[in-house]
């Protein structure tokens, strides 16, 4: 196996964040993984699993062992009467998963069409968009632990997913590779359209009668026109997530901001970080390379090259902001190495 030493991972995360790994390995099997995990060199170095470097931010050079999962394939494993059960490598990329089970008309991921990143990352955040989450699909993931090198399987249940979060935040952070997913998707499509600018966007499409494709492609629009391109301008997406509320506190705050952005939950009310961020008044404002996106404040903007700590810097003085304006501390979504 090659293992790279003092690499640059500039390439390998969308903020462009131009630091080195220590040792830089990629692999393409289980197997693969697991030899480079024995290999002597590098046992006593931190480690860190790396797919599209699309939810990170390198704060500074990493002097451990980076790995790089490459593991591909999707295959039908299981069916029954109304789903279709599909593994899929922890190296492939999401939209290119998607872009498959619509090929072949398997409905449930439409609206997560144009997530970046790998497939065995998106159950770390439980990753969402438009009214769905990665939760309602999955079905089971095989992990490798780092350390003693045997395979797990997790369930649904006990990947304990919640918003933007799951067990692989908390308890097992750090502690395995995901290597696989199984995902269970629907023979038949059940739409889900309510979400944000999806209908209008199909209005605007002329589509009369749905497909799972439309659906998708009017998200890839939306996507679009929203969202700065990371081969453009380096950024990995929200940078916080939107705070969640007791009912009271929702009420409390409505009453002294009455424009204030919510979406009610079943137990709680979620409030739009973007919103909370705009008027604390961050929205384009640009230091040296780091800055606030123009159109959306939740997205923190690398133009050049700013440095990961400069863009962490720039957080801080976001929350510390909304916490003084607001009294709410905005958490990160972004994974800060
Ligand atoms: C423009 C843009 C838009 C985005 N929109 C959304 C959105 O709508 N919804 C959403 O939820 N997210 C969104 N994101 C965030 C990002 O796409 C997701 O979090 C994605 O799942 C990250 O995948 P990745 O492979 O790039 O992970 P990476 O950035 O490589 O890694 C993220 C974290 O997961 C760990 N990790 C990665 N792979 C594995 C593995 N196989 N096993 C164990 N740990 C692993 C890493 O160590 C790191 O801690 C967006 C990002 C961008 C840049």
């Amino acid at each position: 196996m090659d293992i790279l030493e003092n690499s640059s991972l500039k390439d390998f995360n969308t903020f462009h964040i131009d630091v080195s790994a220590r040792f830089f390995c990629q692999f393409n099997t289980v197997e693969n993984l697991k030899e480079v995990l024995s290999e002597k060199k590098t046992e006593n170095y931190d480690r860190l699993i790396l797919g599209g470097g699309s939810n990170l931010l390198l704060t500074k050079n990493f002097d451990g062992l980076v790995l790089r999962n490459n593991i591909r394939g999707i295959s039908i494993t299981n069916e029954d009467k109304d789903h279709v059960y599909i593994n899929v490598g922890g190296g492939e990329v999401w939209h290119q998963f998607v872009m498959y089970c619509i090929e072949n008309n398997y409905a449930g991921i439409e609206n997560l069409s144009l997530i970046p990143g790998s497939v065995g990352a998106g159950p770390l955040q439980n990753i969402g968009a438009y009214g769905v989450e990665l939760k309602d699909v999955f079905y089971e993931l095989e992990a490798l632990h780092i350390r003693n090198k045997t395979k797990k399987t997790f369930s649904n249940a006990e990947c304990k997913f919640a918003y933007r979060d799951s067990v692989f935040k908390n308890e097992e952070k750090g502690k395995y590779v995901i290597t696989s997913a199984t995902f269970r998707l629907n023979k038949q499509a059940k739409f889900n359209t309510a979400y944000g600018a999806i209908q209008k966007e199909l209005e605007a499409m002329g589509i009369k009668e749905l497909s799972i494709k439309d659906v998708s492609r009017a998200v890839i629009n939306i996507r679009r026109s929203k969202l700065p391109d990371p081969t453009k301008i380096g950024n990995a997406g929200s940078f916080f997530k939107n705070p969640e509320v007791p009912k009271e506190k929702y009420e409390d705050l409505k009453k002294i901001f009455p424009d204030i952005v919510a979406y009610p939950q079943v137990n709680n009310v979620k409030l739009a970080a973007g919103w909370l961020i705009e008027q604390c008044g961050w929205k384009g404002k640009t230091f040296g390379d780091a800055g606030v996106h123009k159109n959306q404040s939740l997205v923190l903007v690398n133009y050049g090259n700013a440095k990961g700590e400069e863009i962490y810097n720039l957080s801080q003085r976001i929350i510390d902001s909304v916490f003084e304006r607001f009294q709410l501390v905005l958490e990160r979504e972004v994974n800060i190495i």
